[in-house]
């Protein structure tokens, strides 16, 4: 098999596995292959080993692979702090390294060495400030400030009390069981900050996603303009078309020109299919993540907001069911009616479709740059929650 054959299936699959395992559950994918992979990727496979290792050493193989995944996932832990320093460093080493040479180029200034140096230093500020930034942690001394702050709407936060904290619990706040401790604004914990994001580290969360997203993409662009750098140096689309006689047309030359760059420069090809792919799915999860700042809402409301509407259509549809059963009992019990036609009958709508869409009425939702300035300027940072201690 040729080497760019190679080159190609191997980025293909890498494309498959990354997309399976990051975006598998999406509701699109739902019955594909993509679905199945994703499983199999975040529970089957480990539930396959967790069997085999029972299988092999008994219940005390079995335990230690529990306290191994009670360690990983359910207590705070730098496994994947240490993973994302190790991605972000030996990809940077590895573009130095192969591709540093190439740079100054016939398109990239000799400025590119030291910009990227600095725009993944950043990079990891970015990380470090997420990672070890206050995410709002509620206690017994600003309880009282974050539930002035935060007040309850009613529909998915009532008054209630954080069981393991002995404190009330502020609306939109949560109590996260790996951290031990209650959140403001909770959003999500996230694995790879080791850290809660709340409400007063969303702002570096959003801020460390877009930062990686135009870090991806500046890398690709990088590695694109070396190798075309490379063709122009090489005069590749001269020698092809005066000595091989290829026609001076895109699509004579594009197949040889691609055959030219695999055979070249494949570390760069995977280094740049590698990259173009972190950043789409950067550019998803950051999307996803911007919508929700923009309409006041996080990843924990939207779950709840979920429950909430499902559950109501259904108390919705059986009180409709219950009025449509009613009326005809009492139609069978009353006057009889003339026989409806068969033609009026099909139309007629099923009584489930009277049944009242609910809409998802956020009191949280005060515009979009009011809520833009919520995650850059948290609540809990301003003087009226400061001054509200005084009262
Ligand atoms: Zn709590
Ligand atoms: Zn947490």
């Amino acid at each position: 098999m040729d080497v760019q054959w190679i080159l190609v299936c191997h980025g293909c699959l890498t494309l498959l596995v990354l997309v399976s395992f990051l975006c598998g559950q999406w509701p699109i994918f739902q019955n594909t292959f993509i679905e199945k992979i994703h499983y199999f990727l975040t529970v089957g496979a480990y539930d396959y080993f967790l069997r085999f290792m029972s299988y092999v050493f008994g219940s005390k193989g079995r335990n230690a692979i529990l306290s191994v995944e009670y360690f990983c996932c359910d207590r705070p832990n730098p496994t994947l702090q240490a993973f994302y320093l190790a991605i972000i460093g030996g990809t940077y080493y590895i573009i130095a390294v192969t591709s540093f040479d190439y740079i100054p180029g016939y398109y990239l200034s000799e400025s590119h060495r030291y910009t990227s140096f600095l725009a993944v230093g950043v990079g990891v500020v970015l990380f470090l400030l997420t990672s070890f930034s206050e995410p709002g942690t509620v206690n017994a001394e600003n309880v009282t400030q974050y539930l002035s702050a935060y007040p309850y709407d009613n529909i998915i936060f009532t008054e209630k009390q954080c069981t393991t904290c002995k404190i009330p619990k502020p609306a939109r706040s949560k109590h996260c069981s790996i951290c031990d401790r209650c959140v403001a604004r909770f959003d999500h914990h996230c694995g790879w900050m080791n850290n809660c994001i709340g409400e007063k580290n969303t702002r570096y969360f959003m801020a460390f996603l877009l930062w990686h997203f135009l870090l991806c993409v500046y890398g690709t662009i990088a590695i694109v303009l070396i190798l075309a750098g490379q063709l122009k140096e090489f005069k590749v689309i001269h020698i092809l078309t005066v000595y091989y006689g290829f026609e001076n047309s895109f699509f004579s030359l594009a197949p040889h020109v691609v055959q030219w760059v695999l055979g070249a420069y494949n570390t760069q090809i995977l280094l740049m299919v590698f990259l173009a792919v972190i950043s789409l799915l950067l550019a998803g999860f950051f999307g996803y993540h911007a919508h929700l700042c923009i309409t006041n809402t996080t990843t924990n409301e939207t779950f709840k907001w979920k429950d909430y509407i499902s559950l109501k259509m259904k108390i919705n549809e059986a009180k409709v069911s219950a009025a449509a059963l009613k009326a005809r009992i009492s139609g069978m019990t009353g006057e009889t009616k003339p026989p409806e036609s068969k033609w009026k009958a099909f139309f007629r709508k099923s009584p489930l479709e009277d049944v009242e869409v609910i809409v998802k009425d956020n009191i949280y939702d005060k515009g979009f740059f009011s809520n833009l300035n919520e995650i850059a300027f948290p609540l809990s940072t301003r003087r009226s929650f400061l001054v509200s201690k005084s009262d």
